[in-house]
């Protein structure tokens, strides 16, 4: 049998990576992206050994976005899982904040997830089936003081799911997304140490997620056993919001 083929940005460390490599282990081909050429070389390394590669992709490059699945089409075949994981921030009050922080999140979090979804559902329409799951976040529906414009991009991209998922379901192609809470990442390290407590106070389960806590659901949501499932969110937060 054929491996599965799946494509997961921003797989050079944190959530991306722990996707990447439960995906790996799974016996998928995972292609993972980062944006530098020495990450591209980290995810060559780490899934050496499953057959998967490293490329560099910048999401907000929709010529990038071409080539790289020009090559995965060529080479390997259609992309049958799509991760869209890559994420920043640049967190600000809204009174204070820059436009070109508003634009670069939206650029990076949630136009990315329209031109990579858009690529990829061409084959999966034709294969009459596939994947799509987009790493949202707890703040989509909690709301977070200092991150308007990452939160409007989450929101966005549920609302963007659900719309997808109703005009590609009948070709059995399914689009979710996992939001999850406070994650042990490079992300949450750039947090201050006082409010990181202040904010794990409101998390019944008393810790911060391990990125391995997201691969899971997302590995879930990518089976055979969830073909039922589409324009859902799971949470992943450790019981923050519910
Ligand atoms: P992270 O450790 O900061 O990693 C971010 C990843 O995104 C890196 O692989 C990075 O690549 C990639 N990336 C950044 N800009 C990119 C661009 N323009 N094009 C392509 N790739 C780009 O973040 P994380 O914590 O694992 O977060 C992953 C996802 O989970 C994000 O969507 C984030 O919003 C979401 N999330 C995280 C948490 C959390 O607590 N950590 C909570 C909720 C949601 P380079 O290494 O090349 O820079």
């Amino acid at each position: 049998m054929s491996r599965t083929i799946t494509l997961v940005t921003g797989a050079s460390r944190g959530i991306g990576k722990a996707v990447a490599k439960r995906f790996a282990k799974e016996g998928h081909f995972v292609i993972g992206t980062a944006t530098t050429e020495k990450g591209a070389e980290l995810i060559d390394e780490y899934l050496h050994d499953t057959g998967g590669i490293g490329r560099v992709l910048d999401v907000r490059d929709t010529e990038q976005i071409n080539k790289l699945f020009e090559e995965i089409e060529s080479v390997y075949g259609a992309v049958q899982v799509l991760v869209n994981n890559a994420g920043i921030t640049k967190d600000g009050l809204l009174m204070r904040m820059k436009d070109e922080d508003w634009d670069d999140v939206i650029d990076t979090n949630l136009s990315s997830v329209y031109r990579m979804s858009k690529r990829a559902i061409r084959g999966m329409m034709k294969a009459r089936r596939g994947r799509i799951i987009n790493i949202s976040s707890v703040v989509a529906k909690m709301g977070n003081a200092g991150q308007s414009n990452y939160a409007a991009t989450k929101a966005g991209l549920e609302g963007f799911s659900r719309t997808l998922a109703r005009e590609i379901g009948s070709r059995q192609v399914t689009i979710n997304c996992v939001a999850p809470g406070l994650i042990e990442t490079d992300m949450t390290d750039e947090l201050d140490e006082r409010l990181l407590n202040s904010m794990l106070d409101a998390v019944p389960i008393s810790r911060l997620g391990q990125p391995e806590d997201i691969a899971a659901a997302v590995s879930f949501l990518a089976s055979d056993e969830a073909s039922y499932i589409t324009g859902a969110v799971i949470p992943v937060n450790g019981g923050m919001y519910m």
